[in-house]
């Protein structure tokens, strides 16, 4: 009868919380020598100069280097938020706007959401003393100007207030920034692109101010002004005052790519510097043949440098959540096959959608003797910087975004990253000292590969923007000065399905009420059509849970070596009618699992410990159903903003940013659910995803009605092999084949009697 110790598993850990006043001193010590010995702070008085002098300024600085930690700091201090401005400096990614807030927040030494704080879609961590913003580009094109009522901050074309449904849309001049840092340029996302073009209207908008104002008062002052040089030095002064009163934007577009050429000319030449980094040689390695599978692959060279090669951590870059939780599942199941002394190998998720509490774990040091092996998207190409990596494993692929402006198609595909990509990711191995970079692709493939990737705007759906666009005012968006044009078919299939969702007016404005509602919520158009329609149907309190669920990747685990019972797990929830009830279905489980737990824990005092038990609970449900809880857990966080009050759910409190429900409750849209009464959201679902409908064909395959393309339902769809005549999907994802993911069963019928428009048009 021994007792024995179970070791502890060794696990990265928070350490940036100090224990005592000593620790906390010594952090900051260490956290200062590292700020100076980043290759930016030799260059700190220069480039502060170089901001003074010029209102647009092209900074291109290796990764690494300090750019976007360091440069809003220099800024700040130099005087740069006088009468409390704020510089604000966008990101494509939510992870890299989160984690670089914390870390910036803590060089600071202070608490995140005062001096330094970031702004995310469903997340904002900011306050009126807020003067460092990070946020994603995304949103900073749709800012809401916080306590007003009005939600879109308005850039119009001209540089005139404009009134949206009697809504004075506020400042166009984005006057409570003084700088506006656009970071990561190269990287090309639709948001930054259009963003760049607003910027470039603000700014004349801001020096076409100071210019009338000096033209009006300097008229005023000149009567009564006799001698000529007096005259002379009034304009000046004039000129000077409506400058302070009216300060130019500063807008800085940051860049890890060499080729600023194009922002510059964009720019009318706007001034260029270069920010030399520190980079270590790094050795390539190609494999022989082309792999088969590059997941296995993978998996195969993190052991095979664990097991050979000498300290420093692993970076992989992979493509989604799915694939880099499948990555990690599969690194722990081989861990426990090694002896014991060769396990010290720990793993680190970094992707968009992870809880911002997890994403800081990569930054986390390995414990003493161990190893740590960071599974990430291309977010770790440029994005954040983390520190330690000494090996990279690059697979070659990303997931990207896709689209056919014939069929009118958006689809995500898994595509061979560019030469330049493949060149940064690389680099990250170089960081600290030599290191080695694993291509998992030969060598000959490396030459076939694109110097760059294809600008987002090239190859998306552009209605979103479109719409984002219409709400700023600017109304001839072929017209719009776009940093590259997209083509004018994929703005025509744009427009068109805009107007097709009730967008749209005829003559191509916003329609009222339903564009500029479906403008003010940040979600898909699609997806603010079905929750406007959805009050309309009485499913509004089921409609907004679908739309949480669908806006996280994978709710449903689907590990290849358990997919038996994964699938039996899942057939708890299934819906015959399809996946949108299921996902229902798996919300409302979890919701009563928590309800029960919250009966039963009813007496006790403490909050909190009622809230970690809570989430071991649904940790341990979630594992058994074969449930992704970090994608539940952000689902529910999504929801939780559209029904705060009704939610049970104990989880991370989004407290800021309830902007949601706020939208659908000032739109005046009721609220309520159909109970059981599904056919109702179905009809609803028929009602808004019409273009997105596909029907069975006689040899078993579907043909998406919209494109005419031939699909299949994807294999973790509930109705995958089911004889369903006719589904909406969700969307259209393309590996080896195509497929659509998320479908539930319509009638037929319903389309021609809901969306008359389109079918009765279709014939
Ligand atoms: P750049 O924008 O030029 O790529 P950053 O300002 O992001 O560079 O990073 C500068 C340095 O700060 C890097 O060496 C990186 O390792 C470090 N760093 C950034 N964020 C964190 C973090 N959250 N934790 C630890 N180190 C970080
Ligand atoms: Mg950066």
């Amino acid at each position: 009868n021994t007792t024995q110790t179970r070791k502890q598993k060794p696990v990265l850990k928070l350490c940036n919380q100090p224990r005592c006043a000593a620790d906390a001193i010594s952090r900051r010590e260490i956290l200062k020598k590292q700020r100076e010995s980043l290759p930016i702070a030799s260059v700190k008085e220069r480039l502060v100069q170089e901001v003074k002098n010029h209102d647009v300024l092209i900074i291109v600085g290796e990764t690494g280097s300090g750019k976007t930690t360091q440069l809003p700091q220099f800024l700040f201090n130099a005087g740069f938020c006088p009468n409390g401005k704020v510089i604000g400096i966008t990101q494509p990614r939510r992870v890299a706007a989160v984690t670089v807030a914390k870390r910036v927040a803590e060089e600071c030494g202070v608490e995140l959401g005062l001096k330094v704080g970031y702004s995310i879609r469903f997340d904002d961590k900011t306050s009126s003393s807020t003067r460092i913003k990070y946020m994603t580009d995304g949103l900073l094109l749709r800012v809401r100007v916080k306590g007003a009522s009005c939600c879109v901050l308005l850039i119009a074309d001209t540089g005139s207030f404009c009134h949206v449904k009697g809504e004075a849309l506020l400042d166009p001049y984005l006057s409570r920034y003084s700088v506006i840092i656009v970071d990561e340029a190269h990287e090309r996302t639709v948001h930054t692109d259009v963003l760049l073009g607003l910027l470039k209207n603000v700014q004349r908008a801001r020096l076409k101010s100071v210019i009338d104002h000096a033209v009006v008062n300097n008229k005023k002052a000149s009567n009564g002004i006799t001698k000529e040089n007096e005259k002379g030095a009034e304009c000046t002064n004039f000129l000077k005052q409506c400058q302070r009163k009216f300060p130019p934007l500063k807008l800085i577009i940051m860049s890890a790519s060499l080729d600023a050429r194009l922002f510059s000319e964009y720019f009318g030449g706007a001034r260029a510097v270069h920010v030399e980094g520190r980079q270590h040689h790094v050795d390539i390695f190609y494999t022989l043949h082309a792999e088969t599978d590059y997941v296995d692959a993978a998996l195969i060279t993190v052991f095979q440098i664990h097991l050979e090669e000498g300290p420093g951590d692993i970076l992989v870059f992979l493509t989604g959540q799915e694939e880099i939780e499948g990555v990690e599942r599969l690194v722990q199941e081989q861990l426990q096959k090694l002896p014991e002394e060769s396990r010290k190998l720990l793993t680190a998720p970094i992707f968009s959608s992870l809880p911002s509490e997890q994403q800081m774990r990569v930054f986390m040091p390995a414990p003493a003797g161990h190893r740590k092996v960071i599974l990430a998207t291309n977010i770790a190409e440029t994005s954040v910087t983390i520190p330690g990596v000494k090996y990279v494993i690059d697979p070659g692929f990303i997931k990207a975004r896709s689209y056919d402006p014939v069929k009118g198609m958006e689809s995500l595909i898994i595509i061979p990253t560019s030469k330049a990509q493949a060149l940064q990711r690389s680099g990250r191995a170089g960081r600290e000292g030599p290191g080695k970079c694993f291509r998992l692709y030969p060598e000959s493939e490396f030459e076939k590969l694109e110097d760059s990737t294809k600008p987002e705007i090239k190859r998306c759906n552009l209605s979103n923007v479109i719409l984002q666009l219409k709400a700023l005012g600017v109304d001839d968006i072929i017209g719009f000065d776009f940093l590259e044009k997209p083509s004018r078919a994929a703005i025509q299939k744009s427009l068109e399905e805009l107007f097709l969702l009730g967008a749209l007016t005829d003559d191509c404005k916003l329609s009222d009420p339903v564009g500029h509602q479906m403008a003010r919520l940040p979600l898909d158009p699609i997806y603010s059509k079905a929750l406007i329609l959805a009050s309309q149907f009485n499913c509004l309190e089921e409609m907004l849970i679908a739309v949480s669920m669908l806006s996280v990747e994978s709710i449903f685990y689907n590990p290849r070596e358990k997919s038996e019972e994964a699938k039996t797990a899942k057939k708890c929830f299934a819906s015959p009618d399809g996946d949108h009830l299921t996902l229902i279905n798996v919300y409302r489980a979890a919701g009563e699992l928590l309800q029960k737990r919250r009966m039963e824990l009813g007496i006790e005092k403490n909050e909190k410990n009622i809230k970690g038990k809570n989430e071991k609970i649904l940790r341990k449900w979630c594992r058994e159903n074969f449930i992704n809880s970090r994608s539940l857990r952000h689902a529910c966080d999504i929801h939780r903003l559209f029904t705060p009050s009704t939610s049970s759910f104990p989880l991370e409190v989004i407290f800021h940013c309830s902007q949601i429900r706020g939208h659908v409750e000032q739109m005046g849209l009721p609220i309520s659910s159909c109970g059981d009464d599904t056919l109702q959201f179905r009809r609803c679902l028929a009602a808004s995803f019409f273009l997105n409908a596909a029907l069975k064909q006689p040899e078993g395959t579907y043909r998406a009605l919209a494109s005419g393309q031939v699909v299949q339902i994807h294999p973790t769809s509930v109705l995958h092999q089911s004889k369903v005549e006719c589904v909406i999907f969700d969307e259209l994802v393309q590996t080896s084949q195509k497929y659509i993911r998320n479908t539930t069963r319509i009638d037929y019928l319903w389309l021609t009697e809901l969306a008359p428009h389109y079918y009765a048009m279709q014939g």
